[in-house]
């Protein structure tokens, strides 16, 4: 359980102890501007100290790829942007230990066009998986609130999209509850959590699932609009949350918040996540 932290003054200097501060067993940065194509690089000294760190306490890190990433746009700038982008997160994702590269899994745009865009997305990320050794970072994708052209928002789109990899080994599943809830996923009813991972599963296959990104949603069920809340106090309810922890597919699955309110809703919300998990409190 941990939360999206901003990097502030470095990665072994800031990040890491305010995490810890939190209660956070895992976490997320950004590698640079995350709305930006700025490839911003990082400081030596702190990425190994914050690799080190992330060991000694077992605190597993994921980089998430800046928004602007798209591998189906039929920009060929921004195709070509996207895949040095996500190139550059990896290669960042491995020099701090991180454990996955998270990127959206895109908009083919325009009407009529997805064929080719899950043709790019093939072309840009299976060389890319074939050079991942072992101890590289996955590439978890995740599927979007289903806003425009969507490739993968909805639990089923998966399907085709994990098709276009081949299943690929080094290429997870990053579910983020938002999303999937905006995409349809019956999250607000008793059972829907549990039907949704279940669903999950089967398509994906096991071991697939390797992130949640924990999130409430301001938007009804089905919505398509991408607006985080915090977790309890959206239209998903803490409920939902109780049955994902419970589900054997979350089994070591690390679970992170990007939630509005920073910091100090952090503080809160962590504990508050830990304490809906089945089994004694930690
Ligand atoms: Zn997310």
């Amino acid at each position: 359980m941990g939360a999206h932290i901003t990097i502030g003054n470095g990665l072994a200097a800031h990040t890491f102890p305010l995490a810890r501060e939190l209660g956070a067993e895992a976490l997320q940065v950004f590698a640079g501007n995350p709305r930006g194509w700025a490839m911003t690089h990082g400081d030596p000294n702190q990425d190994k100290e914050f690799r080190d760190l992330c060991y000694k306490h077992a605190v597993p890190a994921f980089v998430h790829a800046p928004y602007l990433v798209n591998l189906g746009s039929p920009t060929e700038q921004t195709y070509r942007s996207s895949v040095d982008m996500v190139a550059h997160n990896l290669a960042r994702g491995a020099q701090i230990g991180a454990q996955g590269v998270v990127v959206h899994t895109g908009s083919a745009v325009a009407e009529g066009n997805v064929d080719s865009a899950m043709k790019q997305v093939r072309e840009a990320l299976l060389p890319m998986l074939d050079a991942l050794g072992a101890d590289a970072p996955d590439v978890l994708l995740e599927p979007t609130a289903g806003q425009g052209r969507s490739l993968c928002a909805g639990v089923d789109d998966l399907r085709p999209y994990l098709e276009h990899l081949d299943h690929h080994p080094k290429v997870g599943v990053c579910l983020d509850t938002c999303h999937v809830f905006a995409a349809g996923a019956p999250l607000d009813e008793p059972g829907g959590m549990t039907r949704t991972l279940d669903r999950l599963t089967e398509i994906a296959g096991p071991h697939r699932l390797r992130l949640v990104h924990a999130n409430d949603s301001k938007d009804a069920r089905g919505s398509f609009h991408d607006r985080h809340e915090r977790v309890g106090r959206g239209r998903i309810g803490l409920d939902a949350f109780a049955e994902m922890f419970a589900h054997p597919a979350l089994a070591g699955v690390p679970v992170l918040l990007e939630t509005p309110g920073g910091v100090e809703a952090d503080r809160e919300d962590i504990p508050l996540l830990k304490s809906l998990r089945p089994g004694p409190a930690r």
